[in-house]
């Protein structure tokens, strides 16, 4: 046999080797006071493969100093979508597709969040969807069906969480089932409630003291990257600053780019990579602040994988050549970052409802028994 294709073509890669991009973890072994999860919808292995070879061999995912693999199926399904691997992630329990916060028999279930807020812990939530789009939701509300937008956001509005970014103001005041105002009504339980129409740019809102706060980014989902959003990167790094400042009792945030997965469902790499690159952003921004508090776990992963992606042969640095297998979700292992106390034990293959229970042990809160 005569190897053909090896070794016609000996010209080295323009791409750096460098062995150990991590930072050093603080606090290895002891409690976490804070927890960031950051969620990249629909982002898989390739996708942060790709998005590191599009970018000059570097994302801010290499400086993690632990990783582990992460099964995503749900209680009905190898495949999941994004309520059942949220509410997984959330509340520690396998699910059916489409349910949010609920059991596999449509029973609730709470989530990390609700126990956090139970420990009078402060929670915030940032997304680039509308706020409730599964992700967001299963942190939330407890509903059987996803579909139920207009139930989640009046369980959003009652869920006292402190800090919201994202989309969907219309399921708040415009509502088709009923004709209430849940900006208002949240106006009146302490909230201090602004919008992308009174102020285009989150940068310019300025959080009032002993307000709780919410930031609607959109009516629905918002822009894309590409068409001209903007915020999420400010918004992690301003939700972790607010959540600090006011709490004594530590907070639990988290940040989803919720976009990733539509780049995906649409096949279009360009959207990918954009979403990809802007979600790293924020991991930046977060791991910034992670490095100088000290006490803050951050955990980042996906709940499933979008669009079968690919990197095929004759691909060059900053010049990928993908390839979709379908617009839809797959069932491949998902892969997980970690930093700070506690993120020593995100390591090994384990199941999306693990790392539930691993979050609660970082935080030394007692786990729901089974
Ligand atoms: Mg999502
Ligand atoms: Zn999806």
């Amino acid at each position: 046999m005569i190897l053909l294709n090896c070794g016609s073509s000996r010209t080295a890669l323009p791409v750096s080797e460098i062995s150990v991009r991590s930072v050093p973890n603080p606090n290895q072994g002891k409690i976490a006071k804070n927890i960031i999860l950051m969620i990249g919808d629909g982002m898989g292995l390739t996708q942060i493969s790709a998005g590191i070879y599009e970018n000059d061999n570097f994302l801010n995912f290499e400086k993690f100093p632990f990783t582990g693999l992460m099964k995503t199926h749900s209680y009905d399904n190898l495949v999941t979508d994004s309520a059942a691997g949220g509410t997984a992630m959330a509340c520690g329990v396998k699910t059916y597709n489409n349910g949010v916060g609920v059991d596999k028999d449509g029973i609730p279930v709470k989530s990390i969040l609700e126990e956090a807020e139970e420990k009078n812990m402060m929670t915030g939530i940032v997304v680039t969807s509308a706020l409730v789009n599964a992700t967001p939701a299963t942190f939330m509300a407890h509903q059987k069906l996803r579909a139920f937008t207009e139930p989640i956001a009046e369980e959003i509005a009652n869920s006292g969480v402190d800090f919201l970014v994202g989309g969907g103001k219309k399921y708040f005041d415009r509502r088709d089932s009923d004709n209430r105002n849940l900006s208002r009504e949240m106006e009146n339980k302490g909230y201090q409630i602004e919008d992308f129409i009174t102020h285009q740019r989150l940068q310019d809102v300025h959080p009032k003291a002993d307000k709780k706060f919410v930031y609607f980014t959109a009516d629905d989902d918002p822009l894309t990257k590409i068409t001209g959003r903007n915020y999420l990167p400010y918004a992690s790094k301003m939700g972790a600053e607010f959540l600090k400042s006011r709490s004594e009792n530590g907070f639990f945030m988290m940040i989803e780019g919720s976009q990733i997965d539509l780049g995906g469902h649409a096949t279009n790499f360009k959207y990918v990579m954009s979403e990809l690159k802007d979600f790293d952003e924020a991991i930046e921004k977060v791991l910034n602040f992670a490095e100088k508090d000290g006490e803050t776990l951050v955990v980042v992963t996906a709940d499933h994988e979008t669009g079968g992606l690919t990197i095929k042969e004759g691909s060059k640095l900053n010049k990928v050549k993908p390839d979709f297998s379908y617009g839809r979700h797959t069932g491949t292992m998902v892969p997980v970052f970690a930093y700070g106390p506690g993120s020593e034990n995100f390591t090994g293959i384990f199941d999306n409802t693990e790392l539930y229970r691993k979050m609660k042990a970082a935080l030394a809160m007692e786990n729901k028994s089974q």
